[in-house]
């Protein structure tokens, strides 16, 4: 209890599942000289290329440099289109400004918040026959080159579309990179979230499925890739290059063996920790149902496990969402506006021109959306305490 209010204690937002294991494999590390570049590093790119099931797996320091390093795989270059989401977390969209090229954002179907492949479709007829008008973003878009990848998202931790996606894909020889950050462990019909298209990556901050504390890995099946992707991690350095030998303009985006044997310590627990999580979102859809005013998230029909990542809830149109976090937050119950559109940040709207009403899906999601307390160390107690405090915040509101 926090004595000045006699209040009890506020539910944290999200909460890394840490246990002995991991202390024990940090600690092991520290009593080596190896802490980079190492076997640790090795050992977690095999685990996690197995249980998804591809060939090749290489460890990076970050989801959004696993995403980077897949849009200099996939050949975008300057002014190139790259078809994407506007309903996501900003790094999915920021690594196509990395490399200058346009992002052509595509609304998202209004249930699952991933990109609607009917809209994907449309945009691809009218690009390809030059009619631009509606797709390309109002300024900063001139000359524009050609359509060269697409970086779908699975949103919340459930797959996109990829059985209408991927082969649109094909048709109009996109590359394409699948943005599995929030989907480690989902599955899409019979296959592993992020194993379909070129590559996928995958994210270890804390609030992930699993964490390696900051951290994040690119699976594929194309040796090319794989082989890229790996020396562009290491300053660019190719198989056979020395330490100072370059041979292309690569990065610092190593992950290291105390960073690698945290992970590998979780992939170890992995099912473990994926049920707890569902476990946490089944309390919520069991006390949920019983709350008018809120809907709980949808799983689609295509999406045979989902890997819940966050919670996240949907309010009435004409719900005062501002004041409802308000009163939570108050009630000790903190809530996130997951996700805030990305063609509205700042500098996208400075430097594209986007305006409210350009994505009107996105906009409607992006303003109900309110994200519960969740992670897979909260108790049935914690999840009772967040739902009794949002229907007295509904009451209020
Ligand atoms: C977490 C996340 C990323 C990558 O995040 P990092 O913090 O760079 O690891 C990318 N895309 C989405 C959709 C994410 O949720």
């Amino acid at each position: 209890m926090n004595n000045r209010t006699n209040q009890p204690l506020p539910v944290p937002m999200s909460s890394p599942d840490l246990s002995e294991a991991e202390r024990q494999a940090v600690a092991e590390v520290m009593a080596t000289p190896r802490l980079s570049m190492g076997p640790k590093v090795d050992a977690f790119e095999r685990a996690v290329a197995d249980y998804v099931g591809v060939k090749h797996a290489v460890a990076v320091n970050s989801g959004t440099a696993g995403l980077h390093l897949c849009v200099r795989a996939a050949g975008v270059v300057d002014r190139d289109l790259v078809l994407t989401t506007p309903f996501s977390f900003v790094a999915s969209a920021n690594v196509i400004l990395y490399e200058r090229a346009i992002p052509v954002f595509v609304d998202v179907d209004p249930d699952t918040g991933n990109i609607d492949p009917e809209q994907v479709e449309r945009s691809l007829t009218d690009l390809t026959a030059g009619r631009t008008s509606g797709w390309l973003p109002r300024r900063g878009a001139d000359h524009p080159g050609p359509l060269r990848a697409m970086i779908p998202v699975d949103v919340f931790g459930q797959p996109a579309d990829y059985d209408r996606l991927l082969p649109l894909a094909r048709t109009n020889g996109l590359r394409t990179i699948l943005d599995a950050c929030e989907s480690l462990g989902a599955r899409h019909d019979d296959r592993a979230a992020g194993t379909m298209g070129d590559a996928g990556v995958y994210a270890f901050y804390p609030n992930k499925q699993i964490t390696t504390a900051e951290g994040g890995l690119v699976v594929t099946d194309d040796d090319d890739w794989a082989q890229l992707v790996r020396a562009l991690r290491n300053q660019g350095r190719a198989p056979g290059d020395t330490w100072l030998d370059h041979t292309y303009l690569g990065y610092n985006y190593r992950l290291n063996e105390l960073n690698a044997a945290l992970g590998l310590a979780q992939m170890g627990r992995l099912e473990a920790l994926l049920a707890a999580r569902q476990q946490v979102a089944d309390w919520y859809n069991q006390r949920l149902a019983g709350v008018s005013r809120v809907q709980p998230p949808a799983v689609a029909e295509t999406t045979s496990r989902t890997s819940w990542f966050v919670y996240v809830v949907r309010l009435e149109p004409a719900s005062d969402r501002r004041q409802l976090m308000a009163n939570l937050e108050q009630a000790g119950v903190p809530t996130r506006p997951y996700f805030s559109p990305i063609h509205l940040q700042p500098y996208f709207v400075e430097r594209f021109g986007y305006q409210p009403g350009d994505f009107p899906v996105t906009e409607d999601l992006g303003r109900r959306s309110l994200a519960l307390p969740f992670s897979g160390v909260m108790t049935e107690a914690q999840v009772d305490r967040v739902v009794e405090e949002l229907r007295a915040a509904l009451r209020k509101s």
